[in-house]
């Protein structure tokens, strides 16, 4: 059985994790909206083990390759190219603990724009946009971000 994009060399999105192992839906939150390319093709078909772009990150166990089933999958049928990080400032976390402070972070940069060292997050495709508005936004950095460059 095959299905449409079920072959190895795509280019993917994870935009769901409802079909996936449990393994794979164990890390849901990091997992969606990452990109990747099927590497193999799993279980008859089902599954495409999904190696993800970028580091692997320590979040997600420093594991880069998921099985994951084709219907969590947004295939492409052009590969989309790189993720533009230009517009905007990225999110960047003062420590991976859940109260963490939201610094803005130019793309690529591991410094906020308030000087503060920051974790990158854990894949460089999936960069979160910094929100002033969120309620722990650092202050110095909402004053910053909105400044005009
Ligand atoms: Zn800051």
């Amino acid at each position: 059985m095959t299905t449409a994009g079920s072959t190895t060399g795509g280019r993917v999105k994870i935009v769901d994790i409802l079909h996936s192992p449990a393994r794979t839906r164990a890390f849901a939150s990091w997992l969606i909206g990452q990109r990747g390319k099927v590497v193999s093709i799993l279980r008859n078909g089902t599954l495409a083990l999904v190696e993800l772009d970028g580091e692997p990150s320590e979040l997600l166990g420093g594991a880069r390759r998921w099985p994951i089933h084709w219907d969590d999958l947004l295939v492409y049928t052009v590969d989309a190219g790189p993720v533009n990080l230009e517009d905007g400032y990225r999110l960047g976390l003062s420590s991976l603990k859940r109260n963490a402070v939201q610094h803005a972070v130019q793309a690529g940069s591991r410094t906020s724009l308030c000087g503060k060292p920051v974790h990158p997050l854990p894949i460089c495709d999936w960069s979160m946009p910094f929100s002033p508005r969120a309620t722990r936004a650092c202050p110095a950095c909402v004053r910053l971000a909105a400044q005009p460059s």
